[in-house]
């Protein structure tokens, strides 16, 4: 018997590894269409795999349901993926993380922003794990791979924001939220850097 049995339907028996790569499994059939919006075009299951990478690794965390969530994460938000197949899948309680990660996307952008904010503090305590690693994953990527038609100024007013995001899920994660500032702090000296150099050039400019 897995811990996780009763929570996870499917356990049945089988070995948590065994169980988190169907969940693997069923996100990158989801996804297999879906590219990032980098210049490389990566492919999304990159995504929710690095999350989940950062949530056992840096995180520590080795509750399969959070490991799951994490996985399935973007699933209902950005693929066909319904809330009663995950439940059929990988039972309630994963279908239930997987929804507090989900952004209504038939409301405009600035408000699902605006909710994902206001919305934190209320979050399960995997769902703020999840928040946690997640944000530290979106702005390694707009610092390392970002998408090519941000320019300096939203790149900037996206940090800010995770980092209101990230003030709801504090309290959840020691390493993750230490992590987030180090990402954060230096992400935001190298857009100061851009930033200088864009007012340097705009100086010497005749
Ligand atoms: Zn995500």
């Amino acid at each position: 018997m897995t811990s996780t049995e009763g929570i996870v339907p499917m356990a049945d028996g089988r070995p948590d590894t065994a169980i988190l790569l169907a969940a693997i499994e069923f996100a990158s059939r989801k996804h297999s269409t879906q590219r990032r919006k980098n210049e490389e075009a990566s492919p999304y299951i990159n995504h929710p795999i690095a999350v989940t990478h950062l949530l056992a690794d840096t995180g520590g965390v080795s509750d399969l349901v959070t490991l799951m969530a994490a996985v399935l994460h973007d699933t209902i938000e950005d693929t066909e993926t319904t809330p009663s197949e995950l439940d059929e899948h990988f039972g309630q309680t994963v279908r239930k993380v997987v929804e507090e990660m989900t952004d209504d996307k038939t409301i405009d952008k600035a408000v699902r922003k605006q909710r994902q904010i206001e919305h934190a503090p209320n979050l399960s305590c995997r769902a703020k794990a999840i928040k946690l690693a997640d944000k530290i994953a979106n702005v390694r990527d707009v610092m390392e791979s970002p998408p090519p038609d941000w320019p300096l100024a939203r790149r900037i007013e996206y940090l800010d924001w995770t980092e209101r995001v990230v003030a709801g899920c504090r309290g959840t994660n020691d390493a993750l939220e230490k992590l987030y500032d180090e990402v954060l702090n230096r992400g935001r000296a190298m857009l100061r850097i851009g930033e200088e150099c864009l007012t340097e050039g705009s100086r010497s400019r005749p």
